[in-house]
């Protein structure tokens, strides 16, 4: 037996088989000349290609349902496809200018499906510049079959396995949630980043750090990965297995035992009442955190929402950033919370989180953790921010609504939402569409920015949440994904808790609600420093929300405020 060390990630324990997913081969297209006599041999290989690429779609679409609703948006896709492969008036165009300048094939077909998909592009209809992505998405396929890349596809990996990749995109952890994922083994990725987030949500014991691991273990290996000991164990003995199926068997006793407490209040043992509400990033997990108990959804990741609708494929994400789609998912979290306070973020897109939109321009960012992300991103293209807030308000009427913006740095920022926001209910009224105008309007506290000036952003906000995984990722200059400084990445660090002791106070004084939706509260250490230091409100994983409420009933505000005090006074 093996045993590699890593970095705790997501609590828990897997034992499956090794599936290690390959490293991405980027498509280089060649650029040459051909003589006549090479026309019909490369126009063949584009025939060959586009037929084998039909067929793969077309199995794909016998796979999936015809009544799912879940499954309409990739048939439509794959339809879409196959009508774009067999368009006669594309393929004569291709093959006329293929026979005339005498470029090799794979150029010329690069070459056509760019310059057919900028026309759409610019056609300044949104349908059909939505269809540009789907002509780059499946010509893509075509010059990847001619040049025999075979991109992995994440479907594939088969139930029971535990993943060793690299790194994961955030999409492609969403695809694993919906599968029986044994455990997630990757080299990159902090214990903050989102793919570690989504894998605590969705109960994937995960270790991160792990050098080079897709190198060391091989395909089809018995592994036992244990989240918490941050360990992966390959080929154990069988007395190793059955030692941890007893410690899964024990795992499962406690959560049981958890149970207890669903019902029941979130209270200290001396009687002070919390508010535990749940981080989701889909609408089918609101059910999972009514089921878990939680007072109210505390932060719905929306970006994860339009990377969820992408599957394997991300140009799903760029056509079903639509109103419509947006309300219909909003609408849905809101009613199965019923009057729970709901706090739905605006996107934060950008960073680690890539959404493919046609509305959304490609920016090209050294750093773009700095760059244009969150509400930055949504200032510079105010028509997605728009959408959005319009699909926001429409289903205001569902619920009990609260809209948060994130990474605000400055008073004016905020102005500059609320007057987005004005225009939106202007609209919505001239239009006669329902929406709630009392509506409460947040900002995230998630750079050391917005804490300094806390007592300002009380003027312009109805109440804050602290956003500990930036905060401390932007105070400590630590980059939250980044395996190799994670030692360096410290919540409770001085800084870290001075900048929320401050959020708190200008809260306070204000009369405003402050709570925390960061990965620090829903973390045991963590949430007894924030409960001493006041904090009454926690957002986090739905998994955490009951052993939380245990850990509450054994302390008293003095105990947790004397943790605290330790904290905050260095000691
Ligand atoms: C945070 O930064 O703490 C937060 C909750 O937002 P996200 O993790 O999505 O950046
Ligand atoms: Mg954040």
């Amino acid at each position: 037996m093996e045993v590699f060390l890593g970095i705790p990630a997501a609590d828990g324990i897997g034992i499956g088989t090794a599936f290690v997913i390959p490293e991405a081969v980027k498509r280089a297209i060649p650029q040459h000349h051909i003589n006549i006599d090479q026309i019909n041999r490369g126009w063949t290989r584009f025939e060959n290609a586009v037929q084998t690429v039909t067929v793969n779609l077309s199995e794909q679409l016998d796979s999936l349902s015809r009544t799912d609703q879940r499954d309409k948006a990739q048939r439509e896709i794959f339809e879409t496809y196959v009508l774009m492969l067999e368009d006669p008036v594309f393929k004569e165009e291709v093959r006329d200018f293929y026979k005339k300048e005498l470029f090799n094939i794979e150029y010329t077909v690069q070459f056509k499906a760019e310059e057919y998909a900028s026309k759409l592009r610019q056609s300044g209809n949104d349908y059909l510049a939505e269809r540009a992505q789907d002509i780059t998405d499946i010509f893509g396929r075509v010059l990847d079959e001619m040049l025999d890349i075979h991109p992995f596809d994440i479907n594939s990996v088969p139930d029971g396995s535990v993943i060793l990749a690299t790194s994961l995109s955030s999409s492609d952890t969403i695809v694993l949630s919906k599968r029986k994922i044994a455990g997630l083994a990757l080299t990159e990725g902090g214990v903050s980043s989102h793919v570690v987030i989504l894998a605590r949500n969705y109960g994937i014991p995960t270790v991160v750090g792990l050098e080079a691991i897709t190198s060391k273990v091989r395909n089809g290996e018995t592994v036992i990965i244990d989240g918490k000991a941050a360990e992966l164990l390959v080929s154990p003995a069988r007395s190793t297995i059955e030692e941890y199926k007893q410690k899964i068997r024990e795992e499962y006793l406690r959560k049981q035992s958890l149970k207890a407490f669903l019902n029941k209040p979130a209270i200290t043992k001396d009687g002070i009442l919390f508010k535990l509400y749940a981080n989701i990033g889909t609408p089918e997990e609101a059910e999972m955190a009514l089921a878990e108990g939680a007072d109210g959804i505390g932060l719905f990741r929306t970006e994860f929402l339009y990377m969820a609708q992408s599957g394997a494929s991300m140009n799903a994400a760029a056509r079903s950033f639509s109103e419509q789609t947006q309300f219909e998912a909003y609408k849905t979290v809101l009613q199965t919370m019923g009057d729970k306070p709901v706090t739905i973020r605006t996107l934060d897109a950008g960073g680690d989180k890539l959404i493919n939109s046609v509305d959304i321009p490609v920016f090209d960012e050294k750093n773009p953790l700095m760059g244009l992300r969150a509400v930055r991103l949504c200032l510079e293209c105010p028509n997605v921010f728009k959408t959005q807030l319009r699909a926001l308000y429409r289903a205001s009427v569902y619920g009990n609504l609260k809209i948060m913006f994130p990474l605000i740095t400055s008073v004016e920022q905020v102005k500059q939402c609320l007057e987005i926001v004005n225009q939106v209910q202007t609209e919505l009224s001239n239009e006669k569409i329902p929406f709630k105008k009392d509506t409460p309007v947040g900002i995230m506290v998630e750079t050391a920015a917005a804490a300094l000036i806390s007592d300002c952003l009380v003027n312009v906000t109805d109440f804050f949440s602290l956003g500990t995984n930036d905060l401390t990722q932007y105070t400590l200059g630590v980059d939250r994904e980044n395996s190799h400084v994670s030692s360096l990445y410290n919540e409770f660090s001085l800084a870290v808790l001075r900048l929320i002791e401050m959020t708190i106070r200008a809260g306070n004084d204000a009369n405003i609600p402050v709570s925390v939706c960061g990965e620090m509260a829903g973390k045991s250490d963590s949430i007894m420093v924030l409960a001493g230091m006041g904090i009454r409100n926690l957002s986090m994983s739905p998994k955490h929300i009951s052993s939380t409420k245990e850990l509450l009933s054994h302390f008293t505000i003095a105990e947790l405020e004397a943790i605290s005090a330790k904290h905050l006074n260095n000691l």
